[in-house]
């Protein structure tokens, strides 16, 4: 028991919540053909790394099928066994707006931690607009009406969204924004909260992809520019899950070992720039999340 307390209080000195995530084996490029026994051991075998290197995850369950399967790890065993480093949203991906009726899952939007990700997106999916629109309307009612905060999904739509949450009363976390800026300075003063990228670090850091090409200048340039404005108890850093870092990294595929390795970069860099130590950075992201939460 002692030992076990010791590990604890020295992975809690260490934490850094990664804001958004998606279990691999939920995501279609890692589960893809998987058994459920194959995709439970590649969920766990993920778990297992993340609590080891003490990142408190937010998993954004975008369907009920991935809620349903993320309950296991929520409550792990029976009764002593304490939660594992796991929050998780829940809500009607804009990808799946066409698919399932917000107010069929009620019991689970009372159940999350927060509400998301939610909102709309015109770029990489097909499913029409005003479908989104209506689905996004109905959870931000739920939303309020639950005293739930949110988790935004705003890709291509950042203008329209950045509308329709005005006057929202709950918490507001943008996550992955990549709008423009004057957009971004919008939700900027409606006091949201933000998540960088993960592709954070490389845009901005690493020369080693030269030339570099405009939109990744463009990338970099947005990124400087949000660090510099997002006030420090308003920032966070995600990883959006592996498929999503294995994307912005141009690969196919990375073990989930790369995890802890590309928030450690993005919040060394996030920290750099805040003129911070990676630790003081790392606890400031607790206490962001506690706040956002309101706990
Ligand atoms: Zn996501």
């Amino acid at each position: 028991m002692e030992k076990r307390k010791e590990y604890e209080d020295h992975h809690r000195k260490v934490c850094v919540p990664d804001m958004h995530a998606h279990l691999s084996c939920l995501t279609e490029e890692y589960g893809k053909g998987l058994s459920m026994e194959q995709a439970r051991a590649l969920g766990e075998k993920e778990l297992e790394i993340r609590t080891r290197h003490g990142i408190i995850t937010f998993f954004s369950c975008g369907t009920p099928g991935e809620w349903e399967f993320m309950q296991k790890y929520r409550f792990p065993g029976s009764g002593e066994e304490k939660e594992r480093d796991i929050l998780l949203s829940f809500g009607i991906h804009p990808w799946h707006a066409d698919q399932y009726q917000p107010e069929d899952f009620i019991e689970y939007f009372r159940k999350c931690d927060a509400v998301g990700e939610i909102g709309m997106d015109s770029v990489w999916c097909d499913v029409p607009l005003p479908v989104q629109r209506r689905s996004f309307e109905q959870q931000l009612q739920i939303a309020a009406d639950l005293h739930k905060p949110i988790v935004l999904h705003t890709k291509g739509q950042e203008e329209l969204i950045g509308e329709m949450i005005r006057g929202f009363p709950e918490n507001i976390c943008v996550h992955w924004y990549s709008g423009d800026r004057k957009v971004f300075d919008k939700f900027l003063d409606l006091g949201c909260y933000f998540t960088c990228g993960p592709d954070m670090a490389d845009a901005c850091v690493k020369p080693g992809m030269e030339p570099r090409s405009h939109v990744q200048q463009e990338t970099a340039e947005l990124y400087r520019h949000m660090l510099k404005a997002i006030p420090l108890d308003h920032l966070f850093i995600e990883t959006d899950g592996i498929s999503a870092v294995a994307w912005a990294k141009g690969t196919e595929y990375l073990e989930p070992e790369e995890i802890p390795l590309v928030l450690g970069e993005n919040l060394e860099y996030a920290a750099n720039q805040k003129e911070q130590s990676g630790e003081e950075m790392a606890n400031q992201m607790l206490h962001n999340l506690h706040c956002f939460l309101k706990r």
